[in-house]
């Protein structure tokens, strides 16, 4: 392409553009260059203004160069070329400074115009006009224009082109001049485009002129849409927006006292009117030398949400609503904390000082209720329970639900007499509950501690409660701060003993100091004496107590949920043992106790299944005994699992019959082999009264249903021959020996074996 084909128009704005990007600054040149422009067109002056902020008003813009034909004056110097505060001008003005900050050409003829810009341009002798925004990083920094001053005129489509090329290469080169610009600058752009926070940029007038696409989709309209329009209005709520306007505006873009590089918390507003809870941040940005502030914003309403979600998790419980033990801990604190005027002592209370009546509502059977009646039906009965006690509160007291078996409350007792509270709690508990078209008594056991406040208080009032007979109150003393102490070694103790006994590999017969092992006791036909089956116990060899009953840490261990490892590992045990004594080739049965709490559990079943299938042990080789409370209430449930258990292979055992609710009248219905008669009836037998009639109806009875019966604490031969008299299948006892270790009962099978019996 050869040089004279060029247009003049191109080629002079070639050499315009090359000059602005070619020079070291190029506002030295700016005049040459607008002189050159003005030229170029045809027009009479060329200008050249920028925006800026004004002593503290507001925006401004202020002509930094111009070129203009003889006998027209210089716009540069000139005063009245600084319009101040372009937030209050007058309407057209106000429309101008909209569509400049879209980047929006304006042209036209000063006949056509009115108000301010009407006398402005009459005193500027212009005719006609034509001017396009300089965009330096999306934001207007100014506006280069021509004039016309001698003739109306029109402007060409070409000369329009000319001063946007113009306009973008002098954009080019302040950005370029302006500190670090390329690379920030870019980086920034590009951070802004992709971020996930909204990023609203407001001029030193308060008006947006960067609005990212997160921006967009959080307050629901477009960059277009936004740009130009008062920061506040776009992000914040109506009634706030004097106040941000006004306040918080003024100190952003005015003295910069606002709170830069401060996280608020604040409701932002999208386009439908709907609000949100929002984060947003603002930091002072120089771009192009002007003073911009930028707000990032994050829609927090899923934040919150979820905090809402995670504080009622952790302070309340859910089936109830009310204040988990969490929830009641930090309750009391603050009453405490606020009665005791911050002077806690921890110590016992004096007489008239301030402290907290802290109250523990115990459901004593239920777990037995979950077993029986279903977790469902469990739960509907706490939320009643605590309904009434809910019902029954003093002024100022808090409830809580601080266990599924447990309630609290808690009061600030310098008035109330603590009695009081508990006899109401008492009292209004003290109704049967009518659910599910069931009637049932809820029996409780009230603990109580008044104390100043301090850590252990709900733990202590929980400890009283377990001592708490149905329906009575215990007041926590120092006895029983001792035995809650003893409780939690025991307690920390079994967990290691548990650990340690469940990671032995070999040698897992072995019964070792400070370790947890299986007792088998023998079970006897009452017949001959033959030996037939064993009952597994297990045994706790404490390293400094020395052997501990069951009685002292199955409870322990049902309470805290242990029980379902220890069931579980003496499950396993006892079906591996069960395995070994196959070998001798004697019709054994091992039985295996299982607490309410395991026989509640789902994992049950498979637990079973796989200690079975492992062992590989015949039909009817293992029993699992359960006791009465477990079935009362739901049989239904119980059946099922009862028939279960029988599917994969395991009999099943009412352990100590006759202590619990006792009723025959079920018997019948349940899917049982066999009838443990509890200890107590066969020691009743000794003496006078009624206790072997009872004990023969029972034997009775269960023959009669095909039941098998197990007499326990079988102690005398007197006891042994009275039981076989009366029908009764098998004995237990110390007539027939201890629970033994395995290897003695090893030796007591194989001495069996050798009698050929
Ligand atoms: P239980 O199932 O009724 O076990 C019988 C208890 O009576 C055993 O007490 C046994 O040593 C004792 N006993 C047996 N014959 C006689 C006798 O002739 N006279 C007297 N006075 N007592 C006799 P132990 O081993 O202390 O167990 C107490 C309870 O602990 C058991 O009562 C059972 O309910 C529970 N338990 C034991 N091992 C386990 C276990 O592995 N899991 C679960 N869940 N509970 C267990
Ligand atoms: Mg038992
Ligand atoms: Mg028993």
């Amino acid at each position: 392409m050869g040089g004279g084909a060029v247009p003049p128009m191109i080629a002079g704005v070639a050499s315009l553009i090359e000059r602005i990007s070619g020079s070291a600054d190029w506002s030295t040149e700016a005049r040459a260059i607008l002189a050159e422009l003005g030229q170029l067109t045809g027009a009479d002056r060329a200008y050249l203004f920028r925006l800026h902020e004004h002593g503290g008003f507001g925006l401004a813009q202020t002509c930094l160069a111009d070129w203009a034909r003889d006998g027209l004056a210089p716009l540069t110097g000139d005063r009245r070329n600084t319009d101040e505060n372009l937030r209050d001008a007058d309407p057209l003005f106000m429309s101008w400074t909209e569509r400049r900050r879209r980047g929006e050409v304006i042209r036209g003829h000063t006949r056509d115009l009115t108000g301010y810009l009407r006398a402005d341009f009459e005193h500027q002798r212009i005719l006609s006009f034509l001017s396009v925004p300089i965009m330096v990083a999306g934001a207007w920094w100014g506006h280069i224009g021509l004039d016309s001053c001698f003739s109306e005129r029109e402007w060409t489509e070409e000369e329009v082109a000319a001063l946007r090329l113009v306009a973008a290469s002098v954009a080019l080169a302040v950005a370029r001049s302006s500190s670090g610009y390329s690379r920030s600058e870019a980086v920034r752009a590009a951070i802004v485009a992709t971020s996930l926070d909204a990023i609203v940029t407001a001029d030193e007038a308060g008006r947006i002129v960067e609005f990212n696409p997160a921006a967009e989709a959080m307050f629901g309209l477009s960059r277009g849409e936004a740009v130009g329009l008062p920061l506040w209005d776009v992000i914040v709520p109506e009634r706030l927006r004097a106040d941000y306007a006004g306040t918080v505006g003024r100190r952003l873009s005015v003295d910069g006292s606002g709170p830069f590089g401060q996280r608020v918390e604040m409701p932002g507003r999208r386009q439908s009117g709907a609000e949100f809870p929002a984060e947003m941040t603002f930091s002072e940005v120089q771009v192009a030398g002007r003073r911009l502030f930028t707000a990032f914003i994050r829609d927090i309403t899923e934040r919150k949400a979820a905090a809402a979600a995670l504080e009622r998790l952790a302070y309340a419980d859910a089936a109830t609503g009310l204040p988990n033990r969490a929830g009641l801990t930090r309750a009391m604190a603050s009453m405490g904390g606020a009665s005791m005027g911050g002077a806690s002592t921890g110590g016992a209370p004096m007489g008239g000082e301030a402290a907290l009546c802290v109250l523990a509502v115990r459901f004593i059977d239920f777990d037995a209720i979950v077993a029986g009646l279903g977790q469902d039906f469990a739960e509907s009965l706490a939320v009643e329970a605590a309904r009434r006690c809910a019902g029954a509160l003093l002024d100022g007291a808090v409830l809580a639900r601080i266990a599924p078996n447990c309630l609290a409350v808690a009061l600030p007792c310098g008035m109330t007499d603590p009695g009081m509270m508990a006899d109401a709690l008492r009292g209004c508990l003290a109704r049967p509950f009518h659910l599910a078209n069931r009637s049932i008594k809820l029996r409780v056991g009230l603990g109580m501690e008044v104390a100043p406040w301090h850590e252990q208080i709900l733990d202590d009032a929980v400890m009283a409660s377990l001592q708490a007979a149905a329906d009575a109150v215990v007041v926590f003393d120092a006895a029983l701060r001792a035995s809650r102490v003893n409780r939690l070694t025991l307690e920390s103790d079994l967990r290691t003993a548990m650990e340690v006994a469940f990671n032995v590999e070999t040698e897992r017969n072995v019964r070792r100091p400070g370790g947890l092992w299986v007792a088998y006791q023998p079970i006897v036909r009452l017949a001959d004496g033959g030996l037939a089956g064993f009952e597994a116990l297990v045994r706790w060899d404490h390293a400094s107590r020395g052997i501990l009953s069951p009685a002292e840490f199955i409870p322990i261990a049902e309470e805290t949920g242990l029980i379902f490892a220890l069931g579980r590992w003496v499950l396993e045990e006892a079906t591996r043992q069960a395995a070994l004594w196959t070998r001798f080739g004697l019709p054994l049965f091992v039985s295996v106790n299982v607490s309410p709490r395991q026989f509640a559990d789902p994992d049950l079943p498979l637990a079973l299944t796989e200690a079975i299938t492992r062992a590989g042990l015949p039909k009817g080789a293992l029993k699992l005994e359960i006791t009465e409370s477990v079935v009362a209430g739901n049989e239904e449930e119980a059946v099922a699992i009862l028939k279960d258990v029988r599917c994969l292979g395991a009999s099943v055992a009412i352990d100590d019959f006759g202590t619990g609710y006792s009723s025959l009248s079920y018997l019948h219905r349940l899917p049982i082999d066999v009838l443990k008669i509890d200890r107590s009836f066969v020691t009743g037998m000794r003496s006078a009264g009624n206790t072997r009639q009872i004990v023969r109806s029972v034997l009775d009875l269960s023959r009669c249903l095909g039941i098998d019966t197990v007499a326990e604490g079988v102690e005398t031969a007197e006891d042994a021959e009275t039981l076989r008299e009366y029908g009764c299948r098998y004995g237990q006892g110390w007539l027939y020996g201890q629970p033994l270790l395995p290897e003695d009962a090893t030796r007591l099978i194989g001495a069996e074996q050798a009698r050929g019996v």
